[in-house]
């Protein structure tokens, strides 16, 4: 499997702009090829390679097309395609969606490449803390090495992007071996675990563990102070553009910081179980009221749940999404389902009465759900097939600080 590494680039002031140069140069080629697709007559679509083929034209008849790396401008155009490509997959699976657009100046913000032979490392700056790079037609520049940086052949692609803050970043993607996933007729009962998304914690577990949402109040506020801030500038002003770096920054800080913790969160997850059940949010996102979606939108669960499918593939965890109806309603002793308005935070129920914390209960039926899954294909006689204790365990909420400890901030 692919994994992506992404690093602090620094780059000379002339690099930096004969980058940004090409960059912009990459988008009007991009631009351009997205028009030449879209104007062809429907039965005579240009495949990626007879784009790049074409390239030679274009740069005939604009030059400026030859400025930046060839190989890079395949990328962009190639790239174009590869968007095609998933929109028509969504289109085959009934979403509503519409052309690739043409994009604007600052819209478009990286180059990339995916040859060895484009690019070099080099290791001998006097330091450890930085390596230098080398992309074609770009020139050298120096990265952060927070981690070990891979030889230039086991790295399949380089992507060098300059973020609306003014900060570059380098992405290298390179293969990594994807453990093996224990057998699901191995997977103990003790090592399965269901995920309720919650609404009054962040995630709450069949293990009766809560986790609090993350306090960003500190951050909101500072982005919200820069925003009042930038409002008063002088549209286009040196004071305008500085502040709008700020505004991006304090956005990007708040950013930054979700992911961090959905990183913990999920590394914490995988490691400490074999089999993680979760909501499938992609089936219904829409549960109970507008607000509490809302909240699930806000907290970027469909990312989240992404990256508990990649980090449960490095760590040889399985990840069972189910259906996510009715798994508050439901009662994971007896099954009976009972209405309950969003603002009753104790299951109780009327047909067997079994009475525990709402999430709890939402938590064991996900789980329940997710074994039931895997069930289909499984012998008689495995412990998987065992109902789950209806005994309570002892609730315990986890501060976030906890288990960012835990969680090893190493995948
Ligand atoms: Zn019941």
């Amino acid at each position: 499997m692919q994994t992506t590494l992404r690093f602090h680039a620094y780059l000379p002031d002339d690099v930096a702009s004969e980058a940004w140069l090409q960059i912009n140069i990459l988008r009007q080629i991009r631009n351009h090829a997205v028009r030449d697709y879209y104007s062809a007559d429907y039965t005579d679509k240009p495949s990626d390679y007879d784009q790049h083929k074409k390239l030679s034209d274009w740069v005939g008849r604009w030059p400026v097309f030859g400025k930046p790396s060839r190989h890079a401008a395949q990328q962009a155009i190639s790239q174009i395609h590869s968007d095609l490509e998933t929109l028509d997959g969504r289109r085959d699976n009934g979403y509503n969606v519409g052309q690739l657009r043409w994009q604007g100046h600052g819209e478009f913000r990286s180059v990339s490449y995916n040859q060895a032979s484009r690019w070099n490392v080099d290791h001998n700056t006097g330091g450890d803390r930085f390596v230098r790079l080398r992309l074609e037609k770009i020139g050298w520049f120096n990265i952060r090495a927070d981690r070990v940086i891979p030889e230039p052949d086991e790295i399949n692609r380089v992507i060098l992007k300059k973020e609306t803050t003014g900060e570059w970043f380098v992405s290298l993607v390179v293969e990594v071996d994807e453990p093996e996933k224990p057998e699901l007729s191995e997977v103990s009962l003790d090592d399965c675990v269901g995920v309720d998304l919650g609404i009054t914690s962040y995630i709450h577990t069949s293990d009766n563990l809560s986790v609090d949402t993350l306090d960003l109040s500190d951050e909101y506020d500072r982005y919200s102070r820069e925003q009042r801030k930038f409002n008063r500038k002088e549209h286009g002003s040196n004071n305008w553009e500085n502040q709008r770096r700020k505004v991006a920054k304090a956005k990007r800080r708040i950013k930054r910081k979700v992911l961090d913790y959905q990183h913990k969160l999920t590394t914490w997850l995988v490691r400490e179980y074999d089999l993680v059940a979760v909501e499938d949010l992609d089936v219904k996102p829409m549960l109970e009221t507008s607000q509490n979606a809302k909240n699930k939108q806000d907290a970027a669960w469909s990312r989240f749940l992404d990256l508990l499918e990649y980090k449960a593939d490095l760590h040889g965890t399985h990840v069972v999404r189910v259906e996510p109806a009715g798994t508050t309603k439901e009662c994971s002793a007896c099954g009976v389902s009972t209405h309950k308005p969003i603002w009753v935070r104790e299951h109780s129920c009327p047909a067997c009465g079994h009475t525990e914390d709402r999430d709890l209960n939402a938590a064991k039926n996900i789980l329940n759900r997710g074994l039931r899954k895997i069930g289909a294909g499984r012998s008689e006689s495995t412990p998987m097939q065992t109902a789950l204790p209806t005994s309570t365990p002892h609730r315990e909420a986890v501060d976030a600080k906890r288990v960012v400890e835990v969680g090893s901030p190493e995948a």
